[in-house]
């Protein structure tokens, strides 16, 4: 089942768009099956259930973290993770830097950015991302990368305001590489689309998209 579920959701990827398999809440088994079938790349958006996962699933799968990461936790996973997809804060960034540090490590990271009308309240908004770029304490933040940006769109059915909200962030994205990044070629990341809406996320821009539920089903939270 999962494995075809992950086929079906693969051929409707456009070709160059990176699926992060979000497994989240799901047993390690749901994983194996999801890598035996190929995927090696899973987002987790809580830090012990990731710890827990990635030492017991084999070493080749390329972690990523998409949730709400507190600082005092990135210690637990600056050895392994591949990509910090949701990074909302500067101090956030500070201690990614310090803890890829004491790891030997560079780690990739991606901008978190406000959009949706009442989702979240985590994410720069636009005008804070440029002040924060702007200010430029992160250029001397040597072991991390910033690779590119990543949103949520608004939780509705209403999929011109989704596609209008993908596509402010296609073009915020373009001004921020022009500005702060032109001849960095690893920013180049737009984290955009999940089950319900990844569709419209890859006509917009979106080079990676975070799918959840088309993949393992529903989440069981209890
Ligand atoms: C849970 C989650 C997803 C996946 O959501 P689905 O609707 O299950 O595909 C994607 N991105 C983030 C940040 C998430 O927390």
């Amino acid at each position: 089942m999962i494995a075809e579920n992950l086929h079906k959701v693969l051929s409707t990827i456009q070709p160059g768009i990176r699926l992060v398999a979000v497994s989240k809440f799901h047993p390690v088994s749901a994983l194996q099956e999801a890598y035996d079938a190929g995927q090696r790349v899973f987002g987790e958006s809580h830090v012990q259930e990731l710890v827990e996962k990635q030492q017991l699933l084999p070493k080749d799968i390329e972690w990523h973290f998409i949730g709400h990461l507190q600082t005092n936790k990135v210690k637990y996973m600056a050895s392994f993770i591949s990509l910090i997809h949701a990074v909302d804060t500067m101090k956030l960034l500070k201690e990614i830097d310090k803890q890829a540090e004491r790891n030997n490590r560079i780690i990739d990271c991606l901008l978190q950015i406000h959009i949706a009308k009442e989702e979240t309240k985590f994410g720069f908004t636009p005008d804070e991302l440029r002040t924060m770029l702007q200010e430029g304490e992160w250029k001397q933040f040597s072991h991390v990368r910033i690779c590119g940006l990543m949103c949520m769109a608004s939780n509705t059915d209403d999929v011109k305001q989704i596609a209008d909200e993908f596509e402010s962030v296609r073009t915020l994205f373009q001004e921020i590489k022009n500005d702060f990044f032109p001849t960095e070629e690893t920013f180049k990341e737009l984290s955009m689309g999940m089950s319900g809406d990844y569709e419209i996320a890859q006509q917009h821009g979106s080079t990676m998209v975070r799918v959840g539920t088309m993949i393992f089903g529903e989440r069981n939270y209890s």
